[in-house]
């Protein structure tokens, strides 16, 4: 009798076990592989899983474990190296492997690739066939050559008709030659194009000219490679730190390593990949969701076979099939874009970077202007060394700041719409000088809300406890909802009492049509999420911004992301205090981030810069530290309110979600789900969020915080099966999300 294999394997669910496989008879144990992936039935459905381990100890009755169904020779085998990752995320993030796989490698993404796979194949065919009728070709060419020669050789010496053989024969023979060299060619061109598809270790990398300040910085660095730490480079904007990155990634390609080159957001990625191709040109390959799935898979493929890559992306390219890695850039690293919210893997990107860096042992270098607590925590404590880049590397001194109190200029009648009277001849000063102006407002559309002037009601979505945004669009007016994206009729008038609408809250659209009359000669554009929508446009608008094709330029968060606009002088918020106002113990930290980033994007060729905040709290503290320049001071007084309120980076918070569409079960699961977690965890909650319904579900949050020390993992799995054996006895699968870490 045949020996049985059994196998493991990963299936893309939330699934918290790996079921077992035996290997289908008449299939020799040794072909199947950690990696492979294999094709089963699970509950009925078919899957294609991911072999984790070959030659298990079935923890079933063996008599119960079925044959996998076969193996996927189609798709991609998985290295051992991804699954550690997976494996690492889940047990960080508390989910299963099976959702971090099925992040990694997206079913629908597979299909397309399975597309494209098949359309790589059809072009090589296509090639093939046009090489084929050349080869004919030349064949049929040498058969008339040959022909005349043979009558050239029979017809008498002298005879005209010699002549004339003799000179057709030299006229075909040039045309084989021509044929010929045209085969040759095409066949080179078809045996280089497989070639190059995969590699690109012939392509050249311009280097960099690091200055002084900058040297010094990359040798600290190396330093603390060479000692295998984690680096965090805190660089004002402008300070060269990404000279620095491509400097380093050179290095490490040219040690034959791989580079990846994470960034928060796609947006970003637009301008850095015009500039580290100019550096790598065909070594670098860019990945992010924004691509297509073609696209994708074409870079997926050349990384697992590749070497001498940089790739550039979004938290995504973490799950890329990687391997032989050098050097993990994390840009911007404090950015909340890096951490994803939904689905699970619920992951930050660079602290997911840091795992991958000590499963492949390579550098890791993180690096902000506006560093994240949790980072200059890990620095304060040794794990990780800081180092320092103070100098721009166009010596521009940072920007002035003027802080406009809002409330104040409405008084005094200087306001003009959303405009203070100041900041609109600081406006109309810069473009006479020539210069550019970016103005941020965190909110998108016409207006955030509309409400009666008359009853005082406000709209709201039916489906989520949010008002309604006003949104202006081809002379259409239409309500929309942000959180679940339904759009509404928008009437003029009150549906309750008749009365007349007024908006509250002017968003990015109405403050563009503000600029657009005040500044009737300037170019204007709108980056947001809802222009972002045409990427393109987002492309253009961003390239022809930089080349100086728009004056003004108007937008919401996007804007304070790490670009580079050299004729940038004018940097305006409208509205700061919408960055303040958020209940959560990382506001003021953020706010901070976003005021210091923006005002980091102006000045940045020798010209100063100004930058305006205009707000009703002019006496925040966070703009006091903005003032003052106390960054360092600011970071570690925040530190310490951290750590005296056992707040991250001090604990770990878990936030866990329950949501359902029945509002009273909500509010009694969450609150017996509490009762039970408060007998051996430290809990806030449970308690509503600010948008307590969103898309018809009842949204209730309970917060754990646990401490940092030895036994965090286990009391992170003492919470998995608290959880896990409250859903089975109260039959409430798939209402709760585990958030650990939470934005
Ligand atoms: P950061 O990433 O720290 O914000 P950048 O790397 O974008 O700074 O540098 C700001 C500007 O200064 C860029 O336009 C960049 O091209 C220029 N720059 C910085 N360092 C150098 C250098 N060593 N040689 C030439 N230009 C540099
Ligand atoms: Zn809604």
């Amino acid at each position: 009798m045949a020996e049985l294999t059994y196998i493991s394997v990963i299936l893309p669910l939330k699934l918290d076990w790996e079921p077992c496989y035996s290997i289908p008879e008449g299939m020799p144990a040794e072909s199947v592989a950690v990696g492979d992936r294999v094709k089963v039935t699970f509950a009925g459905k078919a899957y294609s899983g991911v072999v984790s381990g070959v030659g298990i100890q079935p923890e079933t009755e063996p008599s119960k474990i079925k044959a996998f169904d076969c193996l996927e020779d189609g798709l991609e085998r998985i290295f051992p190296e991804e699954i550690e990752l997976w494996k690492k995320v889940a047990t960080y993030y508390m989910c299963s492997v099976g959702e971090v796989y099925k992040a990694a490698y997206p079913v629908g993404k597979i299909n397309l690739e399975e597309a494209h796979a098949a359309s790589i194949a059809r072009s090589r065919a296509r090639q093939e066939r046009l090489l084929e009728s050349m080869r004919l070709k030349t064949q049929r060419i040498q058969e008339r050559l040959e022909k005349k020669q043979e009558l050239a050789e029979k017809a008498k010496e002298g005879t005209k008709a010699k002549a004339k053989y003799i000179e057709d024969s030299k006229k075909i023979q040039e045309e084989l030659d021509r044929a010929t060299t045209a085969l040759r060619d095409a066949e080179t061109k078809a045996a280089l194009t497989e070639y190059t598809s995969e590699s690109i270790d012939t392509e050249a990398i311009k280097d960099v000219n690091l200055s002084e300040a900058q040297t010094e910085a990359y040798n600290h660095i190396n330093e603390s490679f060479n000692k295998k730490a984690p680096v965090l480079i805190q660089g004002v904007t402008g300070s060269g730190k990404t000279e620095i990155y491509i400097r380093l990634a050179r290095e490490a390609i040219e040690k034959d390593r791989n580079v990846l080159y994470l960034v928060p957001e796609i947006a970003l990625s637009r301008q850095l990949e015009d500039r580290l191709s100019e550096h790598f040109g065909k070594r670098l390959l860019v990945f992010h969701s924004a691509e297509t799935a073609s696209s994708r898979r074409a870079t997926a493929e050349a990384i697992r076979s590749g070497r001498g890559y940089i790739v550039l992306g979004t938290r995504s390219a973490l799950f890329l099939p990687h391997h032989d890695l050098g050097l993990i850039v994390v840009d911007e690293e404090h950015d909340s874009s890096y951490k994803q919210d939904s689905p699970a893997p619920r992951y930050n990107g660079r602290d997911t970077a840091l795992m991958l860096s000590t499963i492949h042992r390579c550098d890791i270098i993180m690096g902000s202007a506006t560093p994240s607590l949790e980072e200059i925590y890990n620095c304060e404590c040794g794990r990780h060394s800081l180092v320092r880049l103070e100098e721009r590397y166009h010596g521009t001194e940072d920007s002035d700041i003027e802080i406009i109190d809002t409330k104040a200029e409405r008084k005094k009648r200087g306001m003009v719409g959303n405009f203070s009277r100041k900041l609109i001849s600081h406006i109309e000063k810069a473009l006479k000088d020539g210069g550019q102006v970016m103005i941020l407002r965190s909110r998108r559309a016409w207006s955030s809300a509309i409400q009666c002037t008359e009853c005082g009601d406000i709209p709201k979505c039916p489906h989520c406890n949010v008002s309604l945004s006003l949104h202006k669009a081809g002379g259409i007016d239409r309500m929309v909802c942000h959180y679940c994206g339904r759009t509404f009729r928008y009437s003029a008038t009150c549906v309750k009492c008749n009365g007349e609408m007024k908006s509250l809250g002017a968003g990015t659209q109405r403050i563009e049509e503000e600029a657009a009359a005040l500044f009737p000669n300037a170019r204007i554009a709108r980056l947001d999420s809802d222009t972002a929508q045409n990427k393109t446009y987002e492309k253009q608008t961003i390239r022809e911004f930089g080349k100086g094709g728009i004056d003004i330029l108007i937008g919401t968060q996007m804007l304070t992301k790490g670009f580079d606009f050299g004729g940038l002088t004018l940097v305006a918020v409208i509205a700061a205090d919408t960055f303040l106002g958020i209940q959560d113990f990382r506001a003021d930290e953020k706010a901070a981030q976003i005021l210091e980033q923006f005002r980091g994007r102006c000045g940045r060729r020798g010209r100063k810069g100004l930058t305006v905040i205009q707000t009703s709290q002019p006496e925040h503290p966070v703009y006091k530290s903005l003032v003052s320049g106390e960054k360092t001071e600011g970071n570690l007084n925040l530190l310490q309110e951290r750590k005296d309120f056992g707040f991250p980076p001090y604990t770990r918070i878990i936030e866990i979600a329950v949501r359902d569409n029945n509002e009273k079960r909500a509010d009694l699961m969450v609150s017996v789900l509490s009762d039970r977690l408060r007998k051996s965890f430290d809990i806030t909650g449970p308690y509503s969020p600010a948008v307590d319904k969103v898309a018809d579900m009842h949204i209730r949050l309970i917060r754990i915080s646990l401490k940092k020390d030895k036994r965090l993992s286990l009391h992170k799995e003492h919470l998995m099966q608290e959880i896990r054996s409250f859903e089975k006895e109260r039959k409430y699968e798939g209402h709760m999300t585990i958030n650990v870490d939470p934005a």
